[in-house]
């Protein structure tokens, strides 16, 4: 009996299909350089010089155990998250990733207890709404709209 065919769809196949992504996190979603950049802004004591040492402390492995091993990460990123500016940089890039990965719908998860100061809890959605909408150049508006939308906003 010869072995059961394993179909792997091509990566273009998987980039065509739309998609959708029902619970992501905004603070897991920080891309490499905005960690970087953002890190030596905040003065981390990481030492974030190559992509290798952002994805050594930002990101965990296949062999994670735990709930808090995986979530322990995002004491790295929300240390980054807390001015309206970051805020409103890391929806934004959101947004435009999910947009250029074929994602159509979003729904984005975000705790704003853990961003201090009243000026970023009080103004949190604004900001946050601000940078989800503002990708002005991408081609369908309307994709992003529902990106928008589904954050609840
Ligand atoms: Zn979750």
């Amino acid at each position: 009996m010869s072995p059961t065919p394993t179909y792997r769809p091509s990566l273009d196949f998987l980039h065509a299909i739309p998609k959708t992504d029902l619970h992501v996190h905004l603070d897991g979603s920080l891309r490499i350089e905005t960690v970087r950049e953002l890190a030596a802004e905040y003065q981390l004591p990481h030492n974030f010089r190559t992509a290798g040492d952002v994805r050594r402390v930002c990101q965990v492995d296949q062999n994670c155990s735990s709930l808090e091993e995986y979530l322990k990460v995002f004491e790295v990123t929300l240390q980054l998250m807390q001015r309206v500016e970051d805020l409103e940089r890391v929806a934004y890039e959101l947004a435009e990733d999910a947009h250029h990965e074929n994602v159509r719908y979003m729904e984005v998860r975000y705790s704003p207890l853990l961003h201090r100061g009243a000026e970023v809890l009080g103004k949190l959605a604004q900001f946050l709404e601000a940078g989800f909408a503002a990708p002005q150049d991408i081609d369908r508006p309307a994709d992003l709209h529902q990106i928008h939308r589904a954050t609840g906003l």
